[in-house]
Formats: structure tokens, C-alpha cells, sequence
């Protein structure tokens, strides 16, 4: 098939989004993600002309290429900075961030730390199997201890870095999420709310890499009594189904910053849903300058004005 925009009305259906097959792994869990998030899209009547998907390098970041909409396909750890430039330039664009692990949390890091105290108003989302999939299996800051891999033959000694937990440590996070491809439902239901939070939403996917990390996930997969599920008011929608699927449930007030990070650190059952939320963050491209500052002549009006100060 190929990749047509329908400008035509604003009744989209799941096609609207949908491109080339996706090339991942059969069984990879950034199929389901792909198909949440298209769901997403569909649901939330994003014109595709108006919507932007932004990626660095990784299994993940193929991810531009299978949305029918707007797309850039960075260079490695850079998918931030590029998705803040978009959104600058053009506040009035819906712009989405796909991260891998080894994107974000290793050589991505610090445009991370900073695009969560900038604050614009995006979606980025981590898809995290805890390895470097696309280049065959290496190490990453979220590998667990013991995994073996190409560049840990005797198994990861690492304490893994938790990203949630770090998102949280920053003053200025104002939407911190966890989900897993292994929940669809949950999982579209926390990137509709991350959408919807106006500032920079950080979500991790807990994803399935069934070529490297065959059984990472098995025990949480098979028992979702393993799973934790985070509830609060106008938060996760747990439907009686859904409610009897996961019967490990806990009422979260997500201002509770503190509880958050007591949540976050959580391996077992494994907490999803929403960890903190922070509506009254500014966010960065409203921020005003004076409009003087808005042409060359202010700006160097102002700069001899303070060269005159000094001298
Ligand atoms: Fe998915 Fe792993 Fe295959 Fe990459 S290597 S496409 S993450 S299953
Ligand atoms: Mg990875």
C-alpha cells in the first residue's frame, strides 16, 4: 500500500494512519504499540497533515515509517532536540516522540533530562526492551543484572537504570507514565491521556523483544495478577473487564509525587498506569519574550543596552 493523506473530512479511520507492514520481528511488541497509538490518532481526530512523528535510531524508530502522517528518522539519541525544533517552529502541530532505551537513557540522556525541564508540549514515549535490538543485542542502561548479551558474555552487572524514576527525580516533570505492549487496552488508554496532558508526557512501554529477550516478560505476561494497575479519578479507565483481568488494583492520586516514586520503584507486580501528573508546569514555547525581542533591531537594541550597563 502506499502512504495517502486523507484531507478530506475529519471521520478517520485506522487506514487514515496506516502505510507500509511494519518490518518488525513477528511477535515484537512495538506492533501493538504501532496499532495503540494508531487507535489514538483515529480516536482523537488528529488530521494527519498536522501530525508529526519523530524518532532517533532503533528497532522502534522505524516507527515514523509505518504512520501515515508527518515524520522525521533522526540520528541516534537526537529525537528530542529534532521534536523541539518542530514544536517551536510550530506549536499548532500534534508532535509525538518514539524512543528505544538505548535512544533515550544512554546516549540520548541529557537531551532527555532537558526536554523534560523544557516542558513543551509533546508525547514521548520509550519503548523499552532493555537491549539494543536493532544492532543485534547489546547492553543497554536498562538491561537487568545477569542478562547476557554481546557486550555482557558473563551477564550484566548493572544495577539497570530505571527511566521512570529519573523522569520523576526531575523538579519540572509534569507526566510521568508507565504501560506494557502486552496490554493494549491499558496501554492506549495512558497514551490518550498522556496526548491529552498539555506539556511534556513521558511514558515507558515495557516491550517485548522475542529475538533477543525471549522471556524477559513470560511470568507477567502469564499472571496478570503480576501486573499493578494505578486508578484515579478521570484516570485509567478499568472497565468491569478489564477490572476482573487485573484484579491488582491501587487508587493513585497522581499530584502525589512522592507516592510516585515509591510506585516507580516497583518490579513486582509491575506498576502501569499514570505516576504523576502536573498540569500548572508552564510550558517552554509559550513562555513570552518581550516583543522587542521578537525582531534583530530589538535584539541588538537590547544587547547595546547591556553593553552600555558594563562599560
Ligand atoms: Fe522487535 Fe527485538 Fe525484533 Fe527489534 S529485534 S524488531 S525489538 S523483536
Ligand atoms: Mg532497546
Amino acid at each position: 500500500s502506499s502512504c495517502m493523506i486523507n484531507l478530506l473530512d475529519d471521520n478517520y479511520v485506522l487506514e487514515d494512519y496506516q502505510c507500509v507492514v511494519p518490518r518488525w520481528c513477528v511477535g515484537c511488541g512495538d506492533h501493538g504499540v504501532l496499532t495503540a497509538v494508531q487507535r489514538l490518532c483515529r480516536d482523537e481526530k488528529l488530521p494527519p497533515e498536522k501530525t508529526v512523528f519523530v524518532s532517533g535510531i532503533g528497532c522502534s524508530s522505524r516507527f515514523p515509517h509505518y504512520m501515515s502522517t508527518y515524520g522525521f528518522h533522526g540520528l541516534h539519541g537526537r529525537a528530542l532536540p529534532i521534536a523541539e525544533g518542530v514544536k517551536i517552529k510550530r506549536p499548532d502541530l500534534n508532535v509525538f516522540v518514539i524512543m528505544g532505551d538505548g535512544d533515550c537513557c544512554s546516549i540520548g540522556t541529557a537531551h532527555w533530562i532537558h526536554a523534560v525541564r523544557y516542558n513543551m508540549n509533546m508525547t514521548a514515549i520509550v519503548l523499552d526492551n532493555g537491549i539494543y535490538g536493532l544492532t543485534k543485542n547489546q547492553a543497554s542502561p536498562t538491561s537487568q543484572i545477569g542478562q547476557i548479551s554481546n557486550t555482557t558474555p558473563t551477564g550484566s552487572r548493572l544495577e539497570p537504570l530505571n527511566p521512570i524514576s529519573v523522569t520523576l527525580g526531575i523538579s519540572n516533570a509534569s507526566f510521568v507514565a508507565q504501560a506494557a505492549d502486552w496490554m493494549p487496552d491499558v496501554t492506549h488508554d495512558i497514551i490518550q491521556q498522556a496526548f491529552r496532558h498539555k506539556g511534556f508526557s513521558f511514558v515507558r512501554i515495557l516491550q517485548r523483544c522475542p529475538e533477543f529477550q525471549a522471556h524477559r516478560y513470560d511470568d507477567w505476561v502469564r499472571d496478570p495478577e503480576r501486573m499493578l494497575l494505578l486508578k484515579h479519578d478521570n484516570g485509567l479507565h478499568i472497565g468491569p473487564e478489564l477490572g476482573r483481568v487485573y484484579r491488582n488494583q491501587e487508587l493513585h492520586d497522581p499530584s502525589d509525587r512522592n507516592r510516585a516514586r515509591e510506585i516507580a520503584s516497583g518490579h513486582d507486580p509491575i506498576p502501569v498506569g499514570i505516576l504523576y501528573k502536573n498540569p500548572n508546569i508552564p510550558c517552554y514555547e509559550e513562555l513570552q519574550v518581550p516583543d522587542t525581542m521578537n525582531t534583530s533591531e530589538g535584539v541588538s537594541d537590547f544587547l547595546e543596552a547591556e553593553f552600555d550597563k558594563v562599560t
